[in-house]
Formats: structure tokens, C-alpha cells, sequence
């Protein structure tokens, strides 16, 4: 069967990959790379070359599916697990957040806050099932379980950084999805995990297997239509021209796909619409120090800059694998109006190293080996309150309309490249049960 993908992100690999060696895969792809949000950038300084993803990027334990398809693609021995130290940075101090003793030194909350935000994890860390939190805001539910000030000095700037003007509409279901994965640490701090080579290893490996079994991946090609007729797949518009298959799957996001479509999805046209999407923009730098002096990764930030965090990539992975420090500076945006999407490419820079001179009298541009802005304005579904409804199916409709992607089961309440992933096998299973005859593969 002669199947088209549109988006080599991970869902448009994943599925390629699991597809390619019974059928004919066309991916097309409207960037001129691969590879999607977990993209990197090839960098060289002082003769080395190395890969940096463009928006930064670590995997966790519980990412099974991801890890066990690193193995498959005998990937393995480039893992590695690091300790990755986080710290919140709060008018103009940054308080470290890797272990109990440290948070109890947290003093922008009283002991009594400390407490309840104590015993407010511990909650969440026993919550197995979120579906019933998706109705709730998650600004409703901290208030009602550790009160007022532990939102306020504690998660309200999180949320605001993450989630911008719809911080106060976001579900307690993704909330407490992402705590829980945060959480999982021992007494010592979190590890995380990272590709050496960094993620491009992964994305090279299922290019190369797709391509290996005869399948294309076509850069800068841009789907412009999904061909529906009789309620049946028929082929792709690309450039004006016609390509015809038997199945599509479709990664891109949701309101894309309802252009794509033109009104061929009945009743799920509707949900695509209302499927809110935020946009990232993050700066990464080259720089001749470190920049966080007491070695944490991860800096959260409530204080009057551009950004919401700080990410100091060589405080994770060794400084001797790229030679000079990399630093990522990062903000979600909500809509195209947000300055982070209007601004100049230099303008943006320019804000964020302000930013950074501000929270770090020490650093100076001299210091700069060179800077790189990548912002795009489909990097995330917004998990608002009852979100769980919008989920968009494997399956579209037509016949031979497969969906994958962010906006997928797989990715809710949080995405991943571990969901993501998953999406992209999910829907090859839906297209290879229909393929064996299967009519009901929904009871499965
Ligand atoms: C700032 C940031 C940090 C992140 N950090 C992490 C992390 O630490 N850990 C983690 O697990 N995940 C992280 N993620 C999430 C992870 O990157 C994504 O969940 C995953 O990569 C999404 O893959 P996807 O294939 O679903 O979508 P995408 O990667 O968005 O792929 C969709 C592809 O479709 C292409 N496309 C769109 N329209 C068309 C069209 N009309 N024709 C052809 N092609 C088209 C796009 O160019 C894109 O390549 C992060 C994401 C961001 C933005």
C-alpha cells in the first residue's frame, strides 16, 4: 500500500518507520530539516561540529516506548542518565530545588506553605488516574489544597512563564501530570536522560531505516491539501500537484489540519478549530563561561525578563563534548499579536540578553560565541480546563485518514517525544489492522 505522511517530527518518523517495511512511504515535510520540534542545529566551534537540538530537550525513565526504540535501533550505548539540578530564581535569588532539605530552604514561602506544598505532592504523587482533574483548573485546585499563598509565591509564576494569559484557565489534570514527573526523585535529585550526539542520533536512525526499505522523505514540501472524496482518502496537494495513496497520516497540527481538509471531517472539523495551540521562543547561545556558577541545569524564573527559564545545556552534559557552554533562554507566547513573534529576530536576542545581564551582573556579551533564535507558533496544545474532550482521534473519518501527534491520547495531559512516539505507532497499528480487514480495531 502506497501510504503519505505529512511531518517528519517524531509521530511522522515513528510511523514511517513501523510502516516501511510493508509498504511504499512518501513523507513530506515543509521544513528544509527533519526531525520537527526535537530538530537540531549543527554547530561548529574551534574545529569541533556537534549536534544541539534547537529547543532543548531530556527524556525520563517512564519514557518506555522511546527508550525501548533507542534499543531497537541499537542506539543504547548512547545514553546516558545525568543528574540535571533545577533551581528557582525569585527577585533576584536563586534557591536550589533538587532535594527535600533544599526546598525547605525555599524562603519565599513560609515553613507553614513549605508544608502543605510538601504534602501537596506527596498527593500527587498518588494520583494514578488524571481524567477526573481535567474539569478542574489547576489554579482552583492548588488554592483549595495548599491554599492561597503556595499559589501565588509558588506555582502563579510557573503557570503565567508556561501558559502566559491562559495560565489561569489550564487544567489540574496537567498540573499534577507534570508534577508527578518532575517529582520522581530520590533524596539525591532528578536524573534525566540524554542521547550522546544529542537527539539527531535518534531522528538520523529512523530516517535512515525509512529510506533503507525504498521509503522518501521529501524536504521542503509542503502538503497543501488532504484529497477527500466519498469519504475516502484519495491522495495530497503538494506545489499544485496531485500525488495519489491509499492512506495518510497527518502530524500536523490540529487547525492546519482543518485547512488541509476543507471541511471533509464532519463533526470533528469543529473540535480542530477550537484545539488552542502556544508558540515558543527560544534563544540559544554560545559562550565562552559558564554562566550558572553553582551548576544547575534548569533555572525557573519569577523576575521581570522575557523568560520563564534558563537552561544551561553544559551544567547537564559535559562541557567537553561541544567545547564552549550553551545556554538556552526560552518563552512559550500565546498568539501571533505576543512581541516574541512580531519582533525582529534581533530584537528578540537583544530583549533576552538584557534579560540575562539583568539576572547576572557578571556575564558580558563579549563573551558570546555566537546566538540563534528558533520560535514557532505550533510547539504545544494548551491543556486549558476540559481539554480531555478535544483529544483527536487515531482515526479521522474518511477512510484512510490517519491522525498522529501532539494533539494525540498519547500526548495528553503533557507532550513528549515519548508521546509522540507512541502516537506515531498507534496510528500504523490502526492503518495495518484496517489493512488485515479489521472493523472494529476501537475495541481493541
Ligand atoms: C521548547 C520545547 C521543549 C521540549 N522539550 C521536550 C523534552 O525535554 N522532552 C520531551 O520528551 N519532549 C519535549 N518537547 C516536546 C517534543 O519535542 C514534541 O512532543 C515532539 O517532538 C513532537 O513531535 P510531532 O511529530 O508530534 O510534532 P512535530 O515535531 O511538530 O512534527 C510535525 C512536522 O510536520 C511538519 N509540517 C507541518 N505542516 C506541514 C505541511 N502542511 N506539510 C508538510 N509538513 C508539515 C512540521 O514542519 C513538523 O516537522 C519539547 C518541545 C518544545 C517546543
Amino acid at each position: 500500500m502506497k501510504i503519505i505522511i505529512i511531518g517528519s517530527g517524531l509521530a511522522g518518523l515513528a510511523a514511517g518507520y513501523k510502516l516501511c517495511k510493508s509498504n511504499e512511504i512518501i513523507i513530506f515535510e515543509k521544513d528544509a530539516e527533519i526531525g520537527g520540534m526535537a530538530a537540531s542545529y549543527c554547530q561548529s566551534y574551534a574545529g569541533k561540529e556537534y549536534f544541539i537540538e534547537k529547543y532543548y530537550h531530556h527524556i525520563f525513565r517512564s519514557d518506555s516506548e522511546l527508550l525501548a526504540l533507542i534499543r531497537e535501533l541499537g542506539l543504547e550505548s548512547k545514553m546516558l542518565w545525568l543528574k540535571g539540578k533545577n533551581a528557582y530564581f525569585v527577585d533576584e535569588k536563586s534557591y536550589p530545588m533538587n532535594t527535600p532539605s533544599e526546598i525547605l530552604r525555599f524562603s519565599p514561602l513560609s515553613f507553614t506553605d513549605l508544608v502543605k506544598l510538601g504534602l501537596l505532592v506527596f498527593r500527587i504523587k498518588i494520583i494514578n488516574d488524571t481524567t477526573s482533574y481535567d474539569k478542574i483548573k489547576a489554579k482552583d485546585w492548588i488554592i483549595d489544597n495548599a491554599g492561597k499563598s503556595v499559589y501565588e509565591n509558588f506555582f502563579a509564576p510557573l503557570l503565567k512563564s508556561k501558559f502566559g494569559d491562559n495560565a489561569e484557565t489550564v487544567s489540574a489534570a496537567w498540573l499534577i501530570g507534570r508534577v508527578k514527573i518532575r517529582s520522581d526523585r530520590g533524596t539525591e535529585g532528578e536524573k534525566l536522560g540524554y542521547m550522546r550526539g544529542g537527539f539527531n542520533s535518534l531522528i538520523e536512525a529512523l530516517s535512515g531505516e525509512i529510506t533503507a526499505h525504498e521509503g522518501e522523505i521529501i524536504k521542503n514540501k509542503e502538503v497543501t491539501e488532504i484529497v477527500i472524496t466519498d469519504n475516502k482518502v484519495q491522495g495530497v496537494m503538494v506545489d499544485g500537484n496531485f500525488t495519489t495513496c491509499d492512506a495518510v497520516i497527518s502530524t500536523v497540527e490540529p487547525r492546519v489540519l482543518d485547512k488541509l481538509t476543507k471541511g471533509k471531517l464532519g463533526a470533528l472539523q469543529e473540535t480542530l478549530q477550537k484545539i488552542q495551540y502556544q508558540g515558543t521562543a527560544c534563544a540559544l547561545i554560545g559562550l565562552e563561561k559558564k554562566l550558572i556558577g553553582d551548576g544547575n541545569y534548569w533555572l525557573n524564573i519569577k523576575a521581570d525578563v522575557p523568560f520563564g527559564a534558563v537552561i544551561e545545556h553544559t551544567n547537564f552534559m559535559p562541557f567537553e563534548d561541544y567545547g564552549e557552554h550553551l545556554i538556552y533562554m526560552t518563552s512559550y507566547f500565546q498568539d501571533e499579536k505576543d512581541a516574541l513573534w512580531v519582533q525582529t529576530e534581533e530584537e528578540v536576542l537583544d530583549s533576552y540578553l538584557r534579560g540575562l545581564e539583568k539576572m547576572f551582573p557578571d556575564f558580558s556579551r563579549k563573551e558570546i560565541h555566537w546566538t540563534k533564535l528558533f520560535r514557532r507558533m505550533d510547539t504545544a496544545p494548551v491543556y486549558e480546563q476540559g481539554y480531555l474532550e478535544k483529544v483527536l482521534p487515531f482515526e479521522a473519518g474518511p477512510s484512510g485518514l490517519y491522525l498522529a501527534g501532539m494533539f494525540s491520547s498519547t500526548n495528553y495531559p503533557e507532550r513528549s517525544m515519548n508521546g509522540s512516539i507512541k502516537a506515531g505507532f498507534e496510528s500504523a497499528n490502526f492503518f495495518i489492522k484496517k489493512d488485515e480487514g479489521c472493523e472494529t480495531c476501537w475495541l481493541d
